[in-house]
């Protein structure tokens, strides 16, 4: 498990190591935003806003 910040909101996020794929695509669970894997390790979280 690895954590994250929202870069929206500012909230931890929690991953499972076997979700830690980069671009996988995910939402925060506080702000609703759209997040995708930037950087595998460290975990970072990017705003995934392409359509
Ligand atoms: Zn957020």
């Amino acid at each position: 498990m690895a954590t994250a910040k929202c870069p929206v909101c500012g909230a931890d996020i929690s991953v499972e190591e076997e979700d830690i794929v980069l671009f996988k695509r995910m939402r925060c669970p506080k702000c609703d935003a759209r997040l995708e894997i930037i950087n595998d390790f460290p975990l970072r979280l990017g705003r995934f806003d392409r359509e």
